[in-house]
């Protein structure tokens, strides 16, 4: 296949040889992949992004609680300081982008529906970093489109290097992943090279390296949402980072090898499984005695 990748070197070089950006080479790969045309791609996530925008609106404006209260409402709460930014340290983009962010990990716990990018348990990360800038830039929704793609670029670079799944890889392969999916794509919505994509990942996926996968009764709530929020924030610092003129020292291919390593040594206990980290903290013992699962002591 012409636009086939697997590493951000492939990605580097194709995108040399054809002139053009990650997004673009996103999609021709996909065409190519699924063996249909550009068109259907596009309208395939353009898809994506309309289901995303729903989510984002109905969970910004929902005070609901899950069904054991672990979660909801915060994202609302978040949403509101958008009145009142005195109290607040961060601008109005990272706000947003932690309120957007929330707002999708509270519909997924309350079974709305979400788009997992690249996973449900990470869906928070990019749209709330893209979809906050997009706002910011008044980039339009083709931006915001190419935006995604280079962010799924990044995806598949990592699903083919090391892997996106929390049981595989723990919440660095979650939520990690998405905060360099996002970090890459908001680059490129600032119209950044190829080399400041990749660093602004590398620099977001190296400081979520060993994240472990300890959700509360294996439910997809705590930490995770909030875990989402701060991985924006951490997301939108790299990309700050790399528009300042900042490198990653190491290429990320070689953060994502470390990850396959880190994930291959990583204990069960820290890989979905609800045994351990938060999990098996006194608070994560007693959601799983109202869930009636066994504790490990
Ligand atoms: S803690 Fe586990 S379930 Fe929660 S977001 Fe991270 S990987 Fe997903």
């Amino acid at each position: 296949m012409e636009y086939e990748f697997t590493t951000a070197a492939d990605i580097k070089k194709l995108c040399s040889k054809h002139k053009i950006k990650i997004s673009e080479l996103a999609k021709r790969y996909e065409s190519e992949r699924a063996g249909v045309s550009h068109v259907v791609v596009r309208n395939r996530m353009k898809k994506t992004r309309d289901v995303i925008w729903e989510a984002i609106e109905n969970g910004i404006g929902n005070k609901k609680k899950s069904d054991l209260k672990m979660s909801g409402g915060d994202a609302a709460k978040m949403y509101a300081q958008l009145t009142n930014m005195r109290d607040m340290m961060s601008n109005r983009v990272c706000v947003r982008a932690m309120a957007y962010a929330l707002a999708i990990g509270e519909q997924n716990a309350l079974m709305g529906r979400i788009a997992a990018f690249p996973t449900a348990g990470g869906a928070g990360v990019v749209p709330g970093v893209l979809f906050s800038s997009s706002q910011h830039f008044h980039a339009g929704k083709r931006r915001l489109l190419r935006a995604m793609f280079c962010a799924s670029a990044v995806g598949i670079v990592i699903a083919s290097g090391a892997t996106i799944s929390a049981a595989k890889g723990g919440c660095q392969a979650e939520v990690g992943a998405a905060a360099a999916m996002a970090a890459a794509g908001l680059i490129e919505m600032q119209n950044g090279t190829v080399e400041q994509c990749f660093d602004a990942a590398a620099i977001t996926l190296k400081s979520y390296l060993g994240l472990v996968c300890d959700p509360l009764g294996g439910l997809v709530e705590v930490p995770c949402i909030k875990r989402n929020s701060i991985a924006a924030m951490a997301a939108i610092g790299a990309g700050d980072m790399v528009m300042a003129g900042i490198k990653s020292f190491v290429p990320f291919d070689e953060v994502v090898r470390a990850m396959k390593n880190i994930a291959e040594t990583m204990s069960p206990k820290l890989r979905e499984t609800a045994l351990g980290g938060l999990a098996a903290t006194p608070t994560g013992n007693k959601i799983k005695k109202k869930l009636g699962l066994p504790i490990i002591k």
